[in-house]
């Protein structure tokens, strides 16, 4: 069993190093009914910290497949009025919001795909203004996450219950370095190397990258003016937070109507429930123009359907073979891990802040520079020890930036 000390040194790094508590602020936490003694402590420590108010949104996988199966359309697309007020009313007070994740990646797959996407889009239509907060980093947050029995054994299916628990508890431990002695020291010194990686990166200021692996053959734009951008954040109060736990990338975003070519998968993507996999997209000026899966089709074309920007880019994501996640040999099924062991894109809205002057600017002007928007925001792993990446500099100049899935550009910065 992991013990009572370890789990403790989880729940401080998470408020810590994650959201950033300050003395007197709330906190808002979306955590799992199954991971309810992890959760408390997390609840214990804020306290301790100096949280004025803890609020916890209680989820359970179970209760939520009840309702898919069970409740009527107009149920499942109407997302209720006070749950979008209880988030506005936590953000628009500066609170810290955390998500602890345990979800079943095969929860939903019984479940008529287009339900499951109507649903989504309903909480992203009534949340957009929850989603200003976050995604402009007006306010600190995070995710983390604990095991469930449904997930371990996805991941360990050889295993009992208990057992394949107790190692998904390890190997997660072990990714967001839990397991060192004094994991917000870690951090500390993993966000420097992420800054140092993104900074190399700013200052090259790539016109253009081209992947190449099996089934990939890419050119991606990037808009004048793009930022990379990776580990830790600073939110508008300069606090600085971790939006997610772990992170190994440096992200920064298409240009939306600047990418060519066909591109793979290479790792299953989890989409609400819905597994897709082996699955390719081949782009033109931008735009997702024709798309095949092995696994998970419908699914897919159900995502790529839910609006105008869901078949653009939104994110590009250089992540090492190196990372601890790629290392522990696992496919997660979880795209916070997952996204960690490779390089990844996403369909959807982009982030305004990988653009220099981007959060202050209204849709229209991220449009004329390149910004992708949507309701949707979903990465895939495109990365493997096979990919190649060039990047093209404004003077026509090509240099190679990522060579059998890692580094060949020195991102240390010496
Ligand atoms: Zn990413
Ligand atoms: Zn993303």
């Amino acid at each position: 069993m992991v013990s009572q000390q370890t789990q403790e040194k989880y729940a401080e790094l998470a408020l810590r190093t994650g959201v950033n508590l300050q003395k007197g602020q709330a906190l808002m936490i979306n955590a799992p009914i199954e991971g309810a003694d992890f959760t408390k402590l997390v609840v214990r420590k804020a306290y301790e910290i100096g949280a004025k108010d803890v609020h916890i949104n209680w989820v359970d996988d179970e209760l939520t497949l009840l309702k898919y199966e069970n409740a009527p359309d107009e149920v499942i697309t109407d997302y209720p009025e006070w749950k979008v007020k209880l988030h506005d009313s936590f953000v628009e007070d500066g609170a810290a919001v955390l998500n602890i994740r345990s979800t079943n990646p095969d929860l939903l797959k019984d479940i008529d795909p287009s339900r499951v996407a109507k649903a989504n889009k309903a909480a992203a239509e009534a949340m957009v203004n929850f989603r200003k907060y976050t995604m402009n980093d007006k306010i600190p947050w995070s995710i983390i996450s604990i095991p469930s029995g449904d997930w371990a054994q996805k991941i360990f299916p050889d295993k009992s219950k208990e057992e394949a628990v107790e190692s998904l508890w390890e190997a997660i431990l072990k990714i967001v370095r839990v397991d060192q002695d004094n994991p917000i020291a870690a951090w500390e010194a993993h966000n420097e190397t992420l800054k140092t990686a993104r900074e190399v990166l700013n200052e090259k200021n790539y016109k253009k990258l081209i992947f190449k692996a099996p089934g990939t053959n890419l050119e991606m734009e990037l808009p004048q003016g793009h930022l990379w951008k990776g580990g830790s954040a600073v939110a508008e109060t300069g606090v600085t937070f971790n939006p997610n736990m772990p992170t190994e990338e440096v992200f920064s975003m298409p240009h939306k109507y600047g990418v060519n070519g066909t591109v793979a998968s290479t790792k299953p993507l989890n989409y609400g429930g819905s597994l897709i996999d082996n699955f390719s997209l081949t782009f033109k000026d931008g735009k997702v123009v024709d798309f095949k899966a092995e696994q998970g089709e419908e699914v897919l074309k159900h995502l790529l359907d839910s609006d105008e920007g869901a078949r653009r880019l939104g994110e590009i994501a250089l992540v090492p073979d190196e990372s601890p996640v790629s290392q522990s040999g696992l496919v997660f099924y979880n795209t916070l891990f997952d996204e960690n062991a490779s390089c990844h894109i996403a369909l959807g809205k982009a982030y305004p802040t990988n653009l220099k002057g981007g959060s202050a600017m209204d849709l229209e002007t991220l449009d004329k520079h390149g910004v992708n928007d949507s309701l949707i925001h979903v990465d895939f792993m495109i990365g493997s020890n096979k990919m190649d990446i060039d990047g093209v500099k404004a003077d026509g100049t090509t240099e190679a930036v990522f060579r059998n899935g890692t580094w060949s550009l020195n991102v240390k910065g010496e």
